[in-house]
């Protein structure tokens, strides 16, 4: 019989909030996961590149997703049993970063090296001998097409020289999927999900949250719960505004549109085998190899590209540009020798839920028992299950009366014990210069 009272409310049912759900079931609480959507991992989870790398700015990012890793690796002893559902595959590449002047790689090699993360040093002789299509000279800033004036469509005479390779990288086969094995872990060990039911308030009694009001199949319900955690992807703005928690958080989300490309490999190039990914700020594109010899691409937020903040997430302009297809066959094909560019577009149109400094928010907020996984920023698909850990470790601290905001809660990593400071994903941070921030993290 369906209970109207839980330990703890999820709103989403995306990777996050599905890996939020298990852990928190695994810790013995009766969570309630509620979804608009029919399935978990519909939203914007299913868009994901869902690229598993470490190549972040900050040691709790670095920390984080290298944690996170040895969960993808072994993801079927992580999830357990499910039946007959198939398991996410972690599919292995290399993940490159160009050694461009000033670039990326000199915030991440300090956090490698401080933590022990494995990583290649390759020359540039090196490199292009193991992938011999990439184009390696430095085109960089990253221009528009019409920038006739820019030096990036030029023929440069710098060149890098060399490559970060971390050699464990890769990504996951079926984003959705994986949101998907999460919660049907979570169902089997008790948890309850619902699907196309929508969050229409989220509710207060006594100062602090008393669970949630929805909109469902049967109608109207109200559903009480001392927990309620935010973890509404795009729509987490809209949720916190419902709480009326917005205004007391300094860090905050929006929604923002994002588009992904997918290329045919150039011709003779054996993409599926010998491809790699890459976090490329000379070129203003991320790519990783894409199943059947394809080339997935995205936007890595260069400074000449305008962002397209979204206000209302139910409604925005889900067709592929044509523009944008062109223009990032163009970017990538200066770093891929050779790539063909289809007058036919193909890709997909999608949100992330950005912050300014593009590191996500987990943390609790100023309503006592409503807690937020948000924020992730084009960058936190790797992290759903550490991230799942993380929220769970810090709201079962937060509820036995841990002061979070003047005490931070570390969680250590179960695989690799890193401390992970949840300090660097609260509502409230410092963040020295935003401006120099991307989908990187
Ligand atoms: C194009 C793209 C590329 C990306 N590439 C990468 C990558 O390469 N590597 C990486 O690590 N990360 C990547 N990400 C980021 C990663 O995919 C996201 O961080 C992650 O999927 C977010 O999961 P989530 O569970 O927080 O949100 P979502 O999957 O968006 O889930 C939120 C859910 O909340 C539900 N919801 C919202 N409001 C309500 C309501 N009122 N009532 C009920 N339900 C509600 C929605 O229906 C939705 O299902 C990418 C993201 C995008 C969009």
């Amino acid at each position: 019989m369906t209970t109207t009272s839980f330990d703890a409310i999820i709103i989403g049912a995306g990777v996050i909030g599905s890996g939020v759900a298990f852990e928190l079931t695994r810790r013995g609480l009766r969570t309630l996961s509620i979804d608009k959507l029919p399935a978990a991992g519909y939203g914007s989870t299913s868009s994901s590149s869902a690229i598993i790398r470490y190549t972040y700015s900050t040691a709790s990012g670095v920390a984080m997703s290298y944690e996170g890793y040895h969960y993808w690796k072994d993801w079927p002893s992580y999830i357990g049993d499910i039946g007959d559902q198939t398991y996410a595959e972690f599919i292995e590449k290399p993940m490159l970063l160009p050694k461009t002047p000033g670039g990326h790689y000199l915030k991440v090699l300090p956090h490698f090296e401080a933590l022990g993360v494995p990583y290649e040093d390759v020359p540039l002789d090196e490199a292009l001998n193991r992938w011999p299509y990439l184009d390696l000279r430095i085109f960089g800033p990253p221009a528009s097409l019409d920038d006739t004036n820019n030096t990036f469509w030029g023929e440069p005479e710098a060149v890098h020289d060399g490559v970060i390779v971390s050699p464990n990288a890769g990504y996951i086969s079926d984003p959705q999927l994986s949101a998907l094995n999460l919660a049907t872990a979570a169902i089997r060990d008790g948890a309850e999900f619902r699907y196309n039911t929508t969050v229409t308030s989220i509710n207060r009694a006594d100062g602090r949250v008393s669970g949630v009001t929805v909109e469902g199949p049967n109608g109207g319900e109200t559903i009480a719960a001392p927990v309620v955690v935010n973890v509404g992807g795009p729509h987490a703005r809209v949720l916190n505004e419902m709480a009326g928690v917005l205004d007391s958080m300094s860090r905050s989300s929006r929604a923002l549109r994002r588009e992904v490309y997918i290329y045919p490999a150039p011709s003779g190039v054996d993409y599926d085998t010998n491809g790699i990914m890459i976090g490329d700020t000379d070129t203003g594109v991320y790519f990783r190899s894409e199943r059947g010899n394809n080339v997935l691409v995205g936007n890595a937020e260069p400074e000449c590209d305008e962002l397209e903040w979204v206000d209302d997430p139910d409604t925005y302009n889900e067709v592929l540009s044509e523009d944008g297809f062109l223009l990032h066959g163009m970017r990538t094909s200066r770093r891929i020798t050779d790539l063909p560019i289809p007058q036919r577009k193909s890709g997909l149109v999608s949100m992330y839920d950005a912050t300014p400094d593009w590191l996500p928010i987990y943390d609790r907020t100023d309503l006592d028992g409503f807690y937020v996984a948000i924020g992730t920023s084009g960058n936190q698909f790797k992290n759903a299950p550490i991230a799942g850990h993380a929220m769970a470790e810090l709201i079962t601290a937060v509820e036995a009366g841990h002061d979070h905001d003047n005490d931070p809660v570390i969680v250590e990593g179960k695989h690799t014990g890193f401390p992970i400071d949840l300090a660097t994903f609260t509502r409230n941070r410092v963040v020295p210069d935003d401006t120099h921030m991307n989908v990187f993290g």
